[in-house]
This record gives structure tokens, sequence and C-alpha cells, in this order.
């Protein structure tokens, strides 16, 4: 049911790397992009909103699901599960708006085979120095899943180069742009649109 036409961001980053604050920035200049929310057994954080940020769910309703294959893709990240269901990525396509995934560097992979005229973004941090203080003073996270988080970001960081572009995020205002740049030059890659030109005149 993915079709060429249809346009596909998906943006992966190292948690703490600060994923979430550029999408949002995309997103409210872009309206027309849409997140698809995922499904995952983590709890739920100050903030969040159930059905908006996620489909907070048990394990065993996770353990249905995926039963049912429910899933586009998911993977064990971190402490919890997380999964994209075809219900979510339908529900966007389907209303005509441009597709956000936001997943792990598992989840990439797994949409680099399932859709591979989606683009691909990874975000970095400046260092890892700075992405721990980042998710300290998010004070998101246990001293158990803090650390969970910094060990798999060294992992993570090494799927960088599988992705069509890494942004750094230093100064959020440069990423900003640079995402920006990046979301705007992949709406001319001609798999996405083919201008009709008249050659006659
Ligand atoms: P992610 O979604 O990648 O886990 P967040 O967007 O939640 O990361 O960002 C982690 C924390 O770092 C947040 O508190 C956010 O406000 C902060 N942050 C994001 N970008 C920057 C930046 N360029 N410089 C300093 N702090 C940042
Ligand atoms: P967080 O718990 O910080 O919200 O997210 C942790 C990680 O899970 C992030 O890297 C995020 O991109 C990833 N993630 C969120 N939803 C999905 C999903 O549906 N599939 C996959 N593979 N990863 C996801």
């Amino acid at each position: 049911m993915i079709e060429t036409k249809d346009f596909i961001f998906v943006i992966s980053a190292p948690s703490g790397a600060g994923k979430s604050t550029l999408i949002a920035k995309l997103m409210k200049e872009f309206p027309v992009l849409s997140f698809s929310v995922s499904t995952t057994t983590r709890t739920i954080r100050p903030g969040e909103v159930d059905g908006k940020d996620y489909h907070f769910v048990t394990d065993k309703r996770f353990d249905e699901l995926l039963a049912g294959d429910y899933f586009l893709e998911w993977a064990n990240i971190h402490t919890s599960r997380y999964g994209t269901s075809m219900d979510s990525v339908k529900k966007v396509l389907l209303s005509g708006r441009e597709l956000l995934l936001d997943v792990d560097v598992q989840g990439g992979e797994a949409l680099r085979e399932k859709i591979p005229d989606a683009h691909f973004v990874f975000i970095v941090p400046p260092s890892f120095k700075e992405l721990e203080s980042r998710l300290v003073n998010r004070q998101t996270e246990s001293p158990e899943t803090l650390a969970v988080r910094l060990k798999n970001a060294r992992e993570e960081m090494k799927s960088a180069s599988l992705y069509d572009f890494v942004i750094v995020n230093d100064d959020l205002e440069k990423a900003y742009q640079d995402l920006k740049t990046v979301y705007l030059a992949c709406h001319m890659q001609a798999n996405h649109v083919i201008p009709k030109l008249n050659y006659d005149s």
C-alpha cells in the first residue's frame, strides 16, 4: 500500500541527541508532516499523552499485537519494546499527508528494506559528554535507564553511515536549518516529483 509518490521521512538518533526537539520544530513549520504514533511498553513520562506521543500498552497487549501481525516493524530498545503499526502508517498516508517515522537504528534498518524510497536522516550529538548532560538535564531517566541509554548510544552511533544524511545537533538553530535543508532537498528528488516539461515551446 506504500506508493513511491508517498513522502516518507525516517529519523533516528541516539537517545538525548535532540531528535524530538528537532522533529517538533520541523512539524511546526511544515504541518503537512504527520507523525506515525508508535506503540510502546515503556512507562509514560510526565507531559506525554497516550495516543499522541505513543500508544502505551502492557507487555501482554504488545504480545497480542505482535501475534496479530500488527507491526510494520518493531524492536526491543533500551528496556522496552516499540513498534510502528500498519494502521498508524495508513492513517497518515491515506489522509494525503507526509509521513514522519521516529525509529531507532533497528527500525531504520528494517524500514530501509521495506520502504527503500523513504528518506533516512540520522541526528548525532556533538559529543558523548554532551549527550549525557542532555539526558541528565531532561530528568526523564532513572539512573538505570540512563546508563542503558548511554551504553546503547555508542552502538547506535556505528549505524550513522547507513543513513542518507547525518546532522550534528550542536547549536540547535544550526541543526534545525540543516534538517530543513535536507527535508526540502528530499522533495526535489526525482522519485518523489517528476515535473512535466514541455520541450516543444
Ligand atoms: P531525543 O528525542 O533525541 O531523545 P530530546 O529532543 O528529548 O532528545 O533532547 C534531549 C534534551 O536535550 C532535551 O532536554 C532538549 O531540550 C535538549 N536539547 C536538544 N537539542 C539541544 C541542543 N542543540 N543544545 C542543548 N540542548 C539541547
Ligand atoms: P523514547 O523512549 O526516548 O521515546 O524512545 C526510545 C527510542 O525508541 C528512540 O530511538 C525512538 O526513535 C525509538 N522508537 C520510537 N518508536 C519506535 C518504533 O515504532 N519503532 C522503532 N524501531 N523504534 C522506535
